[in-house]
């Protein structure tokens, strides 16, 4: 197997986050869910267990670099292909990068681990903390996360709870939605028992809009998801892109083709989304996109009436 290397992604604009960086601290799709939304593809390498998959020192340098040649950076953001807290040396890296650059840090999370004090105690000097709730009981939980079989509903609720009273910065709630799953009266209800109970700063509405791990998960539409919204109260906005937009941190560096791959590792893009994000010329994206297909590393899959690139086969050199 070859060796993971961090990966730093964007900047690019960010709904939540402006300018944001990304730091892919995780091999590709190692998460402790397997979610049926997820634009990923199925996870790989489900797992509870936190390793260090790359040097935290290697890390702080890749950034390092990052942070010399790219101006105005609003935000570093742990993210990547999975869950980032399955690093071991994620909260050791928050505090090197709070310490060492003078910019502030987010983590997004799905919060499956924020139940184990030995990682949430050590978020507390993190800017903002992102997690994620989309069920309202163990049952809806493992329909839509597919989680690994110690990760529990009741804990991870009661640990991002937990968490949420202790962190002193922002803790911004992304709310998921899936229609006929978790869109009824019924689940909102309770799950807004639960947000009240986490007391999060911002509650942030996000539905389905890019092809997703399982066709089950289907997209609640844009005026049923406002009318949603306004039952989470003040505090909620819809953070979904009806237009198929992306909120991408994509790879600066390399050649137009490795950009592609870089980005379409990351998430499902239309050729429109290609030529926005990397400020490409069309008939360069049209033809590299048509290579990638005859080569079997991209495929081309439609959704809302659109035509969205994905991977379809990772490269030998990739993680
Ligand atoms: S959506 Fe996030 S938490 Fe869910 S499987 Fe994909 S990477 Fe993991």
């Amino acid at each position: 197997m070859s060796k993971f290397t961090s990966k730093i992604f964007g900047p690019v604009p960010s709904r939540r986050l402006g300018r944001s960086s990304g730091i892919d601290i995780i091999p590709f799709k190692t998460c402790t869910y397997d979610c049926i939304y997820c634009q990923l593809g199925k996870t790989t390498d489900k797992t509870d267990k936190c390793s260090e998959f790359c040097p935290v020192g290697e890390i702080v340098a890749n950034v390092e670099k990052a942070v010399k040649s790219i101006p105005n950076i609003d935000y570093l953001t742990l993210s990547g292909s999975g869950e980032p807290l399955l690093h071991s040396g994620a909260p050791k890296l928050v505090d090197i990068l709070k310490r060492e650059f003078n910019i502030p840090v987010a983590v997004l999370t799905n919060g499956s681990l924020l139940y184990r004090n030995e990682i949430a105690d050590t978020l507390a000097n993190a800017d903002v903390v992102m997690p994620t709730l989309a069920a309202d009981c163990e049952r809806t939980f493992e329909i839509i996360h597919r989680p690994y079989q110690t990760i529990k509903f009741d804990n991870v609720i009661e640990g991002i709870i937990k968490f949420s009273k202790k962190f002193d910065h922002e803790l911004w709630l992304e709310v998921f939605l899936i229609e006929g799953i978790n869109s009824e009266i019924d689940k909102i209800k309770s799950i807004k028992t639960i947000i009240n109970q986490i007391e999060p700063h911002k509650v942030q509405v996000n539905t389905v809009t890019r092809p997703a791990s399982d066709e089950s998960a289907v997209a609640v539409n844009e005026k049923k998801l406002n009318d949603l919204k306004n039952i989470f109260g003040d505090k909620a906005e819809i953070i979904t892109d009806y237009s198929g937009k992306p909120d991408l941190e994509n790879s600066q560096t390399g050649g137009l083709e490795n950009k592609i791959i870089t980005l379409l590792e990351r998430r499902p893009c239309t050729e429109k989304d290609i030529v926005e994000a990397l400020l490409a010329h069309k008939v360069e994206v049209i033809k590299i996109l048509e290579e990638l297909i005859n080569m079997g590393i991209v495929e081309a899959r439609p959704q809302h009436g659109k035509i969205f690139y994905m991977q379809k086969r990772k490269l030998k050199s990739q993680d």
